[in-house]
């Protein structure tokens, strides 16, 4: 029997992190050539896949703003750098024999598509991958949230936020052995708890728009399609109604 995926359209926020690989900088090619080949995966089962990159494997505003650097000429900086990972997974994915458009928050129309909505949603409905770069074009916010925004604006079903833990715990488990990894929890107790998932911003934005989060791992080789499968993996971050994780 064929595989039924749970979401339909999905938006995948992968941080600069993990394309970097075990240097913890730059761009490791095999790791984005997994990631790539991950994602192939799940748009070959019919689901429309958005991707939101982060850059912190070149850039983050806010340290260069810690070293004195002016906040938004940092953040402008951090914007530019997920351009460059935006552009290494499409290439990637290309390889792959996946069609792919990148759009840019910031117009850089010889390098990649400006931010079009409605444009990004039919690419999507055409199988096509669309990666969003540049964040959302604005300083002083991060690709979490834009990943939460975009993922309202196309109106997906489901944010996946790749990670390099399990999922969500109780208490932060590089300080804390003890801590147990989540199944489900609501935005609000993320929020309250203030636990390690993403920002207050991107978290709120989902719960406000009712979209849900599921947080995994990525460096597990099929996570991103387990995921999609609806199989229990990572932690999901949701409303109270359980109805909402399992449809059916
Ligand atoms: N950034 C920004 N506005 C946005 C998204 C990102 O200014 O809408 C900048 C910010 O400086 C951030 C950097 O881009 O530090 C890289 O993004 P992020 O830290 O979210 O990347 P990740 O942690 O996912 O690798």
């Amino acid at each position: 029997m064929p595989r039924q995926p749970k979401y339909r359209r999905i938006v995948l926020k992968i941080s600069g992190e993990a394309l970097a690989g075990a240097a913890g900088f730059g761009i490791d090619p095999i790791v984005v050539d997994s990631i790539a080949r991950q994602i192939k995966d799940v748009q070959q089962l019919g689901v429309q896949v958005a991707v939101v990159v982060g850059g912190g494997n070149i850039w983050r505003g806010q340290s260069g703003s810690q070293k004195g650097m002016d906040r938004a000429t940092a953040d402008y900086m951090g914007m530019l750098a997920t351009v460059i990972n935006a552009l290494a997974l499409m290439d990637a994915l290309e390889k792959h024999g996946v069609v792919v458009r990148v759009q840019t928050a910031i117009e850089m129309k010889e390098v990649a598509e400006p931010f079009i909505r409605r444009r990004a949603i039919t690419h999507l409905e055409k199988g096509r991958v669309v990666i969003f770069a540049a964040g959302n074009g604005n300083p002083y916010f991060s690709t979490d949230t834009t990943a939460a925004l975009r993922a309202a604006e196309i109106e997906a079903d489901v944010m996946l936020k790749a990670t390099k833990e399990a999922g969500v715990y109780d208490m932060d488990p590089r300080t804390h052995p003890e801590a147990k990894k989540l199944d489900e929890i609501h935005y609000i107790d993320v929020l309250k708890e203030n636990l390690r998932v993403m920002d207050a911003t991107a978290t709120s934005l989902c719960m406000d728009n009712n979209i849900p989060i599921v947080v995994f791992n990525l460096n597990t080789y099929g996570n991103i399609l387990k995921v999609v499968l609806g199989e229990p993996i990572g932690t999901y971050v949701g409303g109270d109604n359980r109805a909402e994780r399992d449809p059916e």
